[in-house]
């Protein structure tokens, strides 16, 4: 059984720890050799790295990281992202220089990631291939989970905003810029991904969606996560072409993105923060859709206008247990588009 996930950050990441902890569950107790359980399903996890970003002459993956930390037992859970148990010496040593930027949080264990990170980078590896580094750290083999950048090519979102100084009245600024400095508050006109006309997607990516028994879209902000791993070339024909089901879980819950600004994403695209709305997103490759019981009136068009089979029920991932039972319910879902 291979699964492939396409994935963002904190959304994501909790998702799959959920879908690694469901799949452990499912498994006999015998203890097998690590990578030798046939058993034990195969997770690619096709990752997003729009949001990197080069800060102190560091490369910073946060969504590759959120993945990578969570499925490890490295995350602060209160947060969602970083390491737990951070401490922020260097970013006040630099503060005290007045080194810019002083609005992104990087705690002193999260920086040792970007050094070697950095380090392995500049002496040619790719970031696959720093990526799989990074998570054989993190005991990401033993869990059966194979994390890809969705590109080894360097590519930042970016955020076009009204800004009557600026020529033609607009500006562009880096994805983090506008979601951690501005809080999402400017009005985004639209994003663009520099770089990404010159983007290929990282070894493995496309045959992991040709060849999946089953693809699952966790709870990602389809705008800024899922929506820029699908532009990446190649990437949303291979779900269109892929026989394996496609079965997504929403992100939003009651009209509302739970946490994080994806209703600020949707507006830039015309769109409502709806289920509905980011089905609509993915309505040429979808099989399945997961959605809150809140929410199980408005997809009603959905169900019957678009084939989809769409299915509620509570989609809050408030802990570990109940990520388990939610990613246990879209490989369900899964299994039987996969019978049917
Ligand atoms: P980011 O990169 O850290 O912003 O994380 P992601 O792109 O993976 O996902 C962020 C989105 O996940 C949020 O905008 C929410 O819509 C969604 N999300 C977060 N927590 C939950 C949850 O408990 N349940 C559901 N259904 N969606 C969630
Ligand atoms: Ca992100």
């Amino acid at each position: 059984m291979r699964i492939t996930t396409l994935a963002g950050g904190v959304g994501g990441a909790r998702f799959l720890r959920g879908l690694v902890r469901h799949l452990d569950d499912a498994l006999p107790a015998e203890p097998h050799e690590p990578g030798q359980d046939p058993a034990r399903p195969e997770i690619t996890v096709i990752g997003n790295t729009g949001d990197d970003i080069t800060l102190y002459g560091l490369r910073v993956c946060p969504d590759l990281d959120t993945v990578m930390y969570t499925l490890g037992g490295g995350i602060h859970e209160g947060q969602g992202w970083g390491r737990d148990g951070e401490t922020h010496v260097v970013q006040e040593e630099l503060a005290a220089y007045g080194v810019e930027p002083q609005w992104f949080g990087m705690g002193d264990r999260d920086i040792a990631t970007h050094v070697a990170r950095t380090r392995w980078l500049g002496q040619g590896l790719s970031l696959s291939e720093v990526t799989s580094r990074l998570g054989d750290r993190w005991g990401l083999p033993r869990q059966g989970v194979r994390l890809l950048p969705m590109t080894d090519d360097p590519v930042e979102t970016h955020v076009v905003v009204e800004d009557q100084d600026a020529e033609g009245g607009q500006r562009a600024m880096h994805f983090q810029e506008w979601w951690v400095r501005h809080q999402a508050a400017l009005p985004a006109e639209r994003f663009v991904v520099a770089g990404m006309d010159r983007a290929r997607p990282a070894p493995g990516v496309l045959e992991a969606i040709r060849t999946a028994d089953l693809v699952i879209l966790p709870p990602s902000n389809p705008v800024v996560s899922i929506g820029i791993i699908l532009t990446v070339p190649g990437v949303r024909d291979a779900l269109r072409g892929t026989r394996a089901p496609v079965v997504g879980v929403s992100p939003v819950i009651g009209g509302r993105p739970v946490r994080g600004h994806a209703d600020a994403c949707l507006a830039a695209l015309g769109l409502p923060t709806t289920a509905d709305a980011v089905a609509g997103l993915y309505a040429d490759f979808l099989d399945g859709w997961l959605v809150d019981d809140a929410d199980e009136g408005a997809s009603d068009l959905l169900r019957r206008h678009r084939g989809l089979v769409v299915e509620h029920r509570p989609l809050m991932m408030s802990d570990v247990p109940t990520a388990t039972v939610i990613a246990g319910a879209a490989l369900d879902l899964g299994r039987r588009l996969q019978r049917a």
